[in-house]
């Protein structure tokens, strides 16, 4: 998972973006970067971390100029150091290109292979650095032709940001497994330069836009890519989206996007409570409080609440100065993580049939250590009840899930995995169920984590090795 954001033909490029990644923040946690055209260099910042701690006010005003683009990494390909932090950026014979990218690339594998036995070299271990290497190898004299003839010989998950010498390109792959916004910024929201009526911008999450006073134009449609250079806009579509079968992520709106953006035209907020009151019909239970797993389970147990007319009550408190424990890469982090993340409400709980809702199941570490810690507060019962189905394939479009092997609902069944847990009862959803929650067509929602059916083939390589490229190791790392 990553934030993208990127704006064009606005003086305030670099600080716009930079307020733009606050608010996608959430998307990553590892890295953040962003890059800028002055006018006549590319100037780039890149650094491990939080958005807040890599750009401080020198380095925003040393990144001028009317076109930015930026990001916020979680390293689902490749590893987390610098080295892949985005923007990448490069020469070509085209001018100096700067990308970001959401997404997973399913043959990348197999596409770096082939360049790297034609001679090129890679920099990074990130599968983005391949569309960047199919753009050199082909130059055209406009930009957009070469990236266009680049994504046509990509298979996956992509919705990227390109930076040129005078354009900022925004593209969504055929399938649109990952969400991208185009907005527009008028002289009433952010001030905006002279002789400028409106400036473009694009991003992961209409929270980015929101934040900025930006107004939603749309997201893009699976293909399109959009061409925003020197104050207008030009539509264009990838030729191969007509094979392609609408794929989109079903869990962005479960526990990734922010609840209050709107993501494939549906409010992820009422989605996530429509999502508790479908789980309550579907898995009732007799209790005497729900509680959610803050903060990705706080709109469906809402919804469980509101459907079962069992009262809410904040039961867990969480300390939101840790960051998502999930995220740190090291195991004993991650313990240690879900113990200073969230504390139970003994007044509350003691002595009480507790309902908790959370978003999803994926080891199985954090429900157990929570469960534990509801019962040892006083509960009487725990039952555990999951906004989803059951996690039992990894995503190689562009969420980070460990492999099939570490996913507890790939190895036990539901009454297995309540037994691992220590839970009275646990009840998931059904993906029908799911799917009911959303405005789209059934059949147009990826729901290959829960089922199996992968849309877009992965590569045997990159299966193999879920899609790390196996280099660079940073001493310090
Ligand atoms: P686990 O202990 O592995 O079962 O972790 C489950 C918790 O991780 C749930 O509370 C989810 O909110 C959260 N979660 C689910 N998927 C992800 C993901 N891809 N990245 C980070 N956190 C996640």
């Amino acid at each position: 998972m990553c934030g993208i954001f990127g704006i064009e033909s606005h003086s305030d490029a670099a600080n716009l973006t930079y307020l733009g990644l606050y608010a996608l923040q959430h998307r990553g946690q590892e890295s953040a970067g962003l890059a800028s055209w002055d006018g006549r260099q590319m100037r780039v910042e890149r650094g491990m971390g939080e958005v807040r701690e890599i750009f401080p006010p020198r380095v925003l005003t040393a990144l001028q100029g009317e076109r930015a683009i930026g990001h916020t990494r979680y390293s689902t390909a490749g590893r987390s150091m610098i080295a892949d932090a985005q923007p990448v950026v490069v020469m070509t014979a085209m001018g100096p290109l700067a990308i970001v990218h959401n997404g997973n690339l399913a043959n990348a594998m197999d596409l770096r292979h082939r360049l790297e036995q034609e001679g090129s070299i890679f920099q990074t271990s990130s599968d983005t650095e391949v569309i960047l290497h199919l753009m050199a190898k082909n130059p055209r004299e406009d930009v957009v032709d070469s990236l266009m003839l680049a994504l046509s010989q990509i298979r996956g998950a992509y919705s990227l940001l390109l930076l040129t010498r005078d354009a900022v390109i925004a593209a969504r792959d055929p399938w649109g497994f990952r969400p991208l916004i185009e907005g527009e910024l008028t002289s009433e929201g952010a001030g905006l330069g002279q002789n400028r009526s409106s400036a473009a911008c694009f991003a992961s999450e209409t929270c980015a836009l929101d934040l900025l006073g930006a107004r939603k134009v749309g997201e893009l449609q699976p293909g399109e890519v959009v061409v925003a250079r020197e104050g207008n806009v030009e539509r264009r579509k990838l030729r191969n989206v007509a094979e392609a079968q609408a794929s989109r992520c079903a869990f962005e709106h479960v526990y990734f996007a922010r609840p209050d953006s709107e993501i494939f035209g549906d409010p992820v907020s009422e989605v996530r409570t429509e999502m508790g009151r479908v789980l309550a019909r579907e898995q009732p239970v007799e209790a005497d409080l729900v509680s959610p797993v803050p903060d990705s389970g706080l709109f469906p147990a809402l919804g469980f609440a509101d459907q079962s007319g069992i009262p809410f009550e904040m039961g867990l408190i969480r300390n939101h100065y840790v960051g998502r424990t999930f995220i740190q890469p090291k195991q004993e982090i991650r313990d240690f993580g879900v113990r200073v993340k969230l504390n139970p409400v003994r007044r509350l709980i003691e002595g009480q049939r507790v309902v908790l809702v959370d978003d999803s199941i994926v080891r199985g570490t954090t429900s157990r250590k929570i469960v534990r810690m509801v019962r040892e507060a006083g509960a009487r019962e725990v039952h555990l009840r999951i906004s989803s189905p059951p996690t039992q394939w990894p995503c190689h479009y562009g969420i980070d899930t460990p492999r099939r092997k570490e996913l507890i609902a790939a190895q036990k069944d539901v009454d297995e995995i309540c037994a691992y847990v220590e839970a009275d009862s646990l009840g998931y959803m059904t993906v029908d169920g799911m799917l009911s929650c959303l405005s789209g067509p059934p059949e147009s929602y990826c729901t290959a984590c829960w089922s199996g059916g992968y849309r877009v083939p992965v590569s045997a390589a990159g299966a193999k090795q879920g899609n790390l490229f196996p280099i660079l190791t940073e001493a310090k790392s």
